[in-house]
């Protein structure tokens, strides 16, 4: 049977792999030899869900938001990951890696991250398990979200603001390989998306695939059936996305339709719209699309919303792509910002911006009034109200 999961090599189709210096070698392989096995195993599950439950707030509720179904003609829930502890779905997998870490006999954890959510979450984790927490920052990101920097060092971790680049998310990730390979016996990377070689881009998945789970059981109570007409997620890296997709992936009476943020506009030279606009290439250890010069160069990625200005893409959603499984639409700035607005009046509910990506794809559909559309707010918008007050302000 065709499918669009991970294959015995790490790859997607002609996307994935694990493309990366020699010193790491080793510690790639122990985590390919052994993460399958780990997750699998009956006394991580135990652990994990119990997290999932007391920690995390889990389930997290599937939502039926009548006045936005009213508003497109549908049948719309929403997948409130917006509810979890820390305020968005990465949490779910920083969670089951520091697990996989303490399994593996790890002492010492490191992560990227741009906006500092995916550090937020690493910290939080860390401070549970007791375990030393280094994060590599881009300075520009360390000076805009200085919020996250202090939660981060409230919980205990080390923000280091990297100084190389153009000092953003990108070149933290290079500084945090570059720690990796300095430290390879004693410390466990925990990437925040479904990036890097693999095993990452399938373990973050799996980590991430408590969403659809989810949506399957809460389907079938709320609709008699468990699979949608439609899924909707934003891609940044591609985690919620994945997670929301993970159960559904080779289901095809479900259509999947992912927003990217084509910021100012495709044209624009400024936007982080991999899919439409990347070429074949490698960053950060996969092969995948990538933001490019025409020489190969990365390009830097621009979006209103920092969760999702990566300049490559996670090789399963390069893949569904490719396939035509998923259909991805390109949302700008004005868009995602307006889409925010709409939520939060309509059903009283704040969005992060990112989310706010995918809701805007709404209006982009032609529904059936008995489409069930499943969509999953990534998370929530205490984070964006800057964002959000200028914008209002500008549009008065
Ligand atoms: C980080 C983040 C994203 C983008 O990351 P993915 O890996 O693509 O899910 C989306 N939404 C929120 C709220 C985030 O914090």
């Amino acid at each position: 049977m065709k499918t669009y999961q991970v294959d015995k090599n790490g790859f997607y189709g002609e996307f994935g792999g694990a493309y990366i210096p020699e010193i790491l070698h080793q510690c790639v392989e122990d985590l390919q030899q052994n993460y399958l096995r780990i997750i699998e195993s009956e006394s991580f599950q135990k652990e994990y869900r119990a997290l999932f439950r007391d920690y995390v707030g889990r389930p997290s509720p599937l939502y039926f938001a009548k006045r936005m179904s009213e508003k497109y003609g549908c049948r719309l829930y929403l997948k409130r990951e917006d509810l979890n502890h820390t305020g968005a779905h990465k949490i779910n997998n920083t969670i089951g890696q520091i697990l996989i870490a303490q399994q593996m006999g790890k002492t010492r954890i490191i992560a990227e991250t741009g906006a500092g959510q995916h550090g937020v979450a690493t910290a939080t984790v860390c401070a549970l398990m007791n375990m030393e927490c280094i994060v590599y920052m881009g300075k520009t990101d360390v000076e805009r979200q200085h919020i996250n920097v202090q939660k981060m060092e409230m919980l205990g971790a080390t923000v280091v603001p990297v100084t190389s680049g153009n000092m953003t998310l990108k070149d933290a990730t290079n500084e945090a390989i570059r720690d990796w390979c300095c430290h390879p016996s004693d410390t466990y990377y925990i990437i925040g998306s479904t990036v890097g070689p693999h095993p990452y881009p399938d373990m973050v998945a799996r980590l991430q695939s408590i969403i659809s789970e989810e949506i399957k059981t809460q389907l079938m109570e709320k609709e008699g059936r468990d699979y949608p007409d439609y899924l909707f997620a934003c891609v940044g890296g591609g985690s919620n996305a994945a997670g929301t997709i993970y159960h559904y992936i080779d289901d095809e009476r479900v259509k999947i339709v992912l927003a990217e943020a084509a910021g100012e506009g495709l044209e624009s030279g400024r936007s982080a719209a991999t899919i439409h606009l990347g070429k074949v290439g490698i960053i950060h250890g996969a092969r995948t699309l990538v933001m490019q010069t025409p020489d190969g160069q990365i390009e830097e990625a621009y979006s209103v919303s920092a969760g999702l200005d990566y300049p490559g893409i996670g090789p399963v959603h390069a893949n569904m792509a490719a396939q035509h499984r998923s259909t991805v639409m390109a949302i700008e700035d004005d868009e995602a910002l307006a889409a925010a607005f709409e939520l939060t009046r309509i059903e009283g509910i704040i969005p992060a911006l990112e989310s706010a990506h995918a809701l805007a794809a709404l209006s982009k559909v032609n529904f059936k009034p008995e489409d069930v559309v499943v969509l999953t707010v990534s998370g929530r918008g205490d984070k964006d109200m800057d964002t959000y007050i200028k914008y209002k302000n500008r549009v008065k």
